[in-house]
């Protein structure tokens, strides 16, 4: 691991998704990605729906992420959000049926369809399937 490391702490309402040593993040802000390394200064950010990437003791791991907020602070990275996955911790297939379900209600344009709702399931699904990737 690297000398200093940051304590990063996921937290959704459900429970706690993980706290651990990393040695950096990557972090879908909503204003575009944003590296974080040991030292970092204060911030607090809105994440957008994505894939979280880390390191830690050397290796590279992903998280999904469906938005929330990150705070970055004495070498500490917290992120509250409503639903968050470690990759192994992700069911593929559901993924893909998620994704599935969405793209088909997209192209079916029923009448009632909401439009933002689908899109942010698809959004979702695809994340999660990027972060289940190795
Ligand atoms: P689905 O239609 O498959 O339920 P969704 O995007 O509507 O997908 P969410 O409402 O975002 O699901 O999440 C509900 C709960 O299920 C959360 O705890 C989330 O972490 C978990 N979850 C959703 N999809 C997956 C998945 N593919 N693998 C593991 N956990 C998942």
């Amino acid at each position: 691991m690297a000398e200093k490391s940051i304590l990063f702490e996921v937290v959704t309402p459900e429970k706690k998704i993980c706290s651990q040593d990393v040695d950096s993040l990557v972090v879908p802000a909503t204003q575009g990605y944003l590296g974080i390394l040991p030292d970092h200064a204060p911030l607090i950010t809105s994440l957008d729906i994505g894939v979280v990437k880390f390191t830690k003791d050397g290796k590279p791991k992903k998280m999904a992420v469906s938005g929330g907020f990150l705070e970055v602070k004495d070498n500490k990275v917290i992120i509250l959000a409503d639903t968050a996955e470690l990759g192994d911790q992700i069911d593929l297939a559901r993924a893909e049926d998620a994704k599935e379900r969405a793209r088909r209600r997209m192209e079916e344009h029923a009448a009632n369809l909401d439009v933002l709702r689908a899109e942010l399931a698809l959004k979702r699904a695809i994340s999660r399937i990027n972060a289940a990737q190795k």
